[in-house]
């Protein structure tokens, strides 16, 4: 969280601290992961009919368009380049998706998606920032005023990398273990502020949150 916001590795001080409530700052952009933070984390998801927003998403959605915010989902679908599936069946999924969306009355202000396996060594795979930089040059992105929501430790590093001003790992899909491979406290209320890293230096979230709802919750304010 910045600018104002004490460094979060502020090495030989110790890596955990939980803090009050900050200051938020305006946030106009938000960057979604969709596997586990939107919807429900399927194995290689490829058939729209199995397509289920988690709990409270879509109307957490909503409060977060109606806050005036631009939504963009951030996807690493590494089982194309695994060739479990095709762009195609992506494709079909991201239709029903913004079809289910659209339901609660929210539409996508655009979405990247990184195709590649691990191993191929890509600059669109999160944390790696091609998604990002496909976004902000296409609908001239600001990253002060930007936050990343997902629910993997990438999705956080990811966020830090391309100076988000909030990032934000919610407990839905693999958020829980993640939350633990980073040592993170356990969760207090809804949501809660970190500040912190890990013994190996990678940076905590700005804000744990019990889900998308909670995220919003923290980040539209009361
Ligand atoms: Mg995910
Ligand atoms: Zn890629």
């Amino acid at each position: 969280m910045r600018p104002g916001a004490p460094t979060r590795n502020g090495k030989g001080r110790g890596p955990r601290r939980v803090s009050s409530e900050r200051f938020m700052p305006r946030i106009d952009t938000v960057l979604l992961d969709r596997d586990g933070t939107v919807i429900v984390d399927e194995h290689y998801l490829c058939d729209p009919a199995r397509v289920r927003l988690l709990p409270g998403a879509g109307q957490a959605l909503a409060r977060l368009a109606a806050s005036g915010a631009r939504l963009f989902l951030v996807s690493n679908q590494s089982g194309i380049g695994r060739g479990y599936f095709t762009q195609v069946g992506h494709l079909a999924v991201q239709a029903r998706l913004e079809e289910l969306l659209c339901e609660h009355g929210v539409r996508l202000a655009g979405a990247a998606f990184c195709p590649h396996a691990p191993d191929a060594g890509c600059p669109c795979r999160k944390p790696g920032l091609g998604q990002w930089e496909a976004l902000r040059d296409r609908h001239g992105l600001d990253a002060a005023t930007t936050a990343v929501i997902g629910d993997k430790a990438s999705d956080v590093a990811f966020g830090h990398a391309l100076g988000a001003a909030v990032t934000v790992l919610v407990l839905t899909g693999h958020g829980e273990q993640q939350a633990q491979s980073l040592g993170l406290p356990p969760l207090a209320g809804e949501a809660m502020d970190l500040t912190g890293e890990t013994p190996d230096g990678r940076p905590w979230p700005d804000v744990l949150a019990r889900d998308l709802a909670a995220a919003v919750e923290r980040i539209v304010g009361k």
